[in-house]
């Protein structure tokens, strides 16, 4: 299926387009035994489909069925080169139906096909081949023993995998948690956001065309509290990899205790400050950054950067030329228009929590600079936002908005920003744009946060991990450590003496 050029062509397409809105469960989708929830288009307001909401009953059938394709092992024991073969190929058919996954994740949360086309698609199919090609690189170690014995280490798969997923890049998310979980050999039952639970049941169709076995990758859709809660309660389940809320991954901590300690990894919320020193060098490529960091995605992303921590000696001309091109940059638009850049919120309730807190920003003394306003149009848009005079004891720059509001707090030097940007329960992403290589390494050491960046902001690859200090998360999705977090080592002790 090429991907269409225009909003005409995309429209046509999202007409004909069939999906599956189920469960799947051992290699085939299957219809609910319960109820459904609705799935409202954000871009219009208007209902989009009904999905299964699964529950207990639905998940203890979904670890069975990864349970018996572990105990059989035809995945775990396939000789890792094949089952490098198996993920390539999958990463190939993500391409092959780019423009399909494309409508699935931007009908259900509004984000512009542009984007996915460009980011969220080919990021999963690279996910996909970076950890097929790590399959074969697990290895075990030999240690230092006496002659009289020969120690070694393996590394093996944990079991069933529980993986509980966000909405904000449901393809993306999804690939950076199965992929390695599923290249260790383990197997797979899958939560989805139930915001946009569509793409997570094409990903597993596809997986088995790909040449998987049955019973690897299962995927329950439902609510949080009726479908991810059995699962991470579950005491079959070996691991959970979750990425959402702080508030959300603190019950997983609590679910593991109550059940079976299970491991858990937690990618969680954030709320990320932007140092500008005063020497940085290209004011307007920083300023750049500064805009689509917050801007981009309609604020959508867990590791925006919604504080940007200004010296007071650039803020005059700093906040001028965010405001003549920020308040530009992003247009409300159709999602299925390639020319658009900013969809909508992803539900009613997400914009009326996003205009709350524009409202008490305003309450509490900040001074909005533009946007913040709902555009004249059908869906759940909200304007770009700056705030400015922002205190960091303010709502608005101690709590993730997690939409395209920006709060511009100035500062005196270095240290003063690294005092604030460390001002914060969450430790996701910080960056610092200087010139000066000195402060660039206090900045990177001082920022207390997982992912660091110097005069840039949201560069990524799957070889370099993402992960949050603090209430931003535990452990870490990408990167070799990523893969290592799915499997777990075994020591073997042989006697070789008489
Ligand atoms: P959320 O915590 O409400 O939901 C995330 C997932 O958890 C969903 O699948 C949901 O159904 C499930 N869930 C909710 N309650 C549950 C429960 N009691 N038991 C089990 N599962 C439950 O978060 P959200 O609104 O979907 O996503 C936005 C949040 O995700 C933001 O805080 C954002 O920062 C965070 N996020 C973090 C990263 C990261 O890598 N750090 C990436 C993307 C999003």
């Amino acid at each position: 299926m090429p991907v269409p050029q225009s909003p005409a062509e995309w429209h046509r397409l999202a007409a004909e387009l069939h999906y599956a809105t189920g469960h799947f469960i051992h290699g085939e989708h299957v219809a609910t035994r319960g109820g459904r929830f609705t799935v409202v288009n954000p871009a219009t307001a208007e209902p989009l489909c009904e999905v299964a909401a699964g529950d207990a009953t639905d998940i203890d059938a979904a670890v069975a069925s990864g349970r018996r394709a572990f105990r059989e092992g035809t995945w775990r024991r396939m000789a890792p080169r094949d089952r490098l073969e198996v993920l390539n190929r999958l990463a190939a058919l993500i391409e092959k139906h780019t423009a399909r996954f494309t409508l699935l994740d931007s009908l259900c949360m509004g984000k512009p096909v542009r984007d996915m086309v460009s980011v969220d698609v080919p990021q999963s199919a690279l996910t996909f081949r970076y950890f097929a090609e790590l399959s074969d690189k697990v290895e075990g170690t030999v240690t230092a023993t006496a002659v009289d014995a020969f120690h070694y280490t393996l590394r093996e798969p944990l079991g069933v995998v529980g993986c509980i997923t966000p909405w904000n890049y449901p393809l993306m998310q999804i690939a950076w948690k199965i992929a390695p979980a599923l290249a260790a050999g383990n197997s797979v039952v899958l939560k989805p956001a139930e915001q946009a639970p569509l793409s997570a049941l094409l990903l597993a169709e596809l997986f088995i065309e790909a040449g998987a076995p049955p019973g690897v990758l299962n995927v329950i859709n439902g609510y949080g509290a009726d479908a991810g809660a059995p699962l991470a309660l579950h005491n079959d389940v070996a691991k959970i990899s979750f990425t959402g809320s702080t508030v959300t991954g603190k019950k997983m901590l609590v679910y593991a205790g109550q059940s079976n300690m299970k491991r858990v990894s937690l990618e969680c919320g954030g709320k990320s400050p932007q140092i500008f020193l005063d020497d940085l060098e290209d004011m307007d490529r920083a300023v750049t950054y500064a805009i689509n960091g917050i801007f981009g995605v309609m604020g959508e992303v867990c590791s925006a950067g919604s504080r940007l921590l200004v010296d007071k000696r650039i803020a005059q001309e700093f906040t001028a030329r965010f405001i003549e091109r920020g308040q530009h940059a992003y247009v409300a638009g159709d999602p299925l228009d390639p020319e658009t850049n900013m969809g909508p919120l992803v539900t009613k309730k997400q914009h009326e929590r996003v205009l709350g807190y524009i409202a008490a920003g305003r309450a509490e003394g900040a001074k909005l600079e533009f946007g913040g306003d709902v555009p004249d149009r059908p869906g759940y848009y909200v304007n770009p936002a700056l705030f400015t005079n922002v205190d960091n004891r303010m709502t608005i720059a101690q709590e993730e908005i997690f939409g395209p509001v920006a709060a511009l707090i100035e500062v005196d030097g270095l240290q003063d920003a690294l005092r604030i940007a460390n001002d914060t329960i969450y430790g996701l992403a910080g960056s610092v744009w200087t010139s000066n290589l000195r402060s660039a390494h206090a900045a990177v050491r001082g920022l207390e946060a997982g992912t660091t960046y110097v005069n840039c902001f949201d560069h990524g690859d799957p070889t370099s991990p993402f992960l949050g200090h603090k209430q931003s998360g535990q452990g870490g999705d990408k990167c070799l450590e990523g893969l290592l977090s799915y499997t777990q080592t075994k020591s073997a002790w042989i006697h070789l003496g008489s």
